[in-house]
């Protein structure tokens, strides 16, 4: 069981989960910040473990972690929520993406059918599996869309005025988290989730605890700023994490 890297932690064990998206969040900051972070997260690897919750792809987060400035993380959430995989190979989870592509029901050419008359929605370039992405034009944005992508049994979500997602109904990035941490048998407790973007929102809506970026799009701030467990961080992206994962996990002087 022990591979090579000593860096894989037990996340059952680890005093902090940190569940983070990447864009803005985990990738937000200037360069510095993000080393002070990736620094701290490195060198007490076996009391942080590291989900990635994001709305990217696996092929991505291989490259984004292959030069080893980006830490590697144990778990990852991609495509919206509706992909887990699991370690330095990136295995699925087949327990819990069962569910997902149950919920999904192989729905893809429908939705793209569905949605093939609104001319202010743009495919996005991804192959998707369990999940149909677009580009939208936010000058243009009609509720009725959303709506209608509801009554045929999927959930809409839009995010950064900039995309709009048709997700199996119930899957987005807090559900999966938090079916995750019940699979892992994780103590809620341990877990801080961080965001920037209202495909963020549902992670705050989990009841972990959670910090918002201080570069979080308004309408993220709006939502959360009276969410008992979220607090808004002072510095941007990685800054704003290491502020509260600092004081999680006594931190300081890890990467001072
Ligand atoms: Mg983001």
């Amino acid at each position: 069981m022990n591979a090579p890297s000593t860096h894989r932690p037990d996340p059952t064990r680890a005093d902090v989960v940190l569940a983070t998206d990447l864009d803005g969040t985990f990738l937000g900051g200037t360069d510095d910040e993000r080393t002070k972070l990736y620094s701290a997260i490195d060198a007490n690897r076996d009391r942080v473990a590291l989900v990635f919750v994001t709305g990217r792809d696996i092929p991505f987060i291989r490259d984004l972690t292959s030069d080893g400035w980006v830490p590697k993380p144990d778990y990852v959430i991609g495509d919206v929520g509706t992909t887990i995989v699991q370690g330095e190979d990136f295995e699925t989870v087949p327990e819990l993406e069962a569910d997902i592509a149950r919920r999904w029901g192989d729905a893809g050419d429908r939705v793209r059918a569905m949605l093939d008359d609104v001319d202010w929605l743009e495919l996005q370039p991804t192959p998707f599996r369990y999940r149909v992405s677009y580009y939208y034009d936010p000058e243009r944005y009609d509720p009725s869309v959303a709506r209608r992508i509801e009554e045929a049994g999927f959930d809409c979500l839009t995010s950064a005025s900039t995309y709009l997602d048709v997700l199996p109904k119930g899957v987005s990035k807090g559900p999966t988290l938090l079916r995750l941490v019940d699979h892992l048998r994780i103590d809620p407790g341990r877990v801080l989730v961080a965001g920037d973007t209202m495909n963020d929102l549902s992670l705050f809506e989990t009841g972990l605890r959670g910090v918002a970026v201080a570069n979080s799009e308004p309408d993220l701030v709006s939502r959360v700023k009276n969410l008992e467990n979220t607090s808004i961080s002072r510095g941007n992206g990685a800054a704003g994490i290491h502020e509260v994962i600092e004081t999680l996990a006594s931190l300081r002087g890890a990467a001072a």
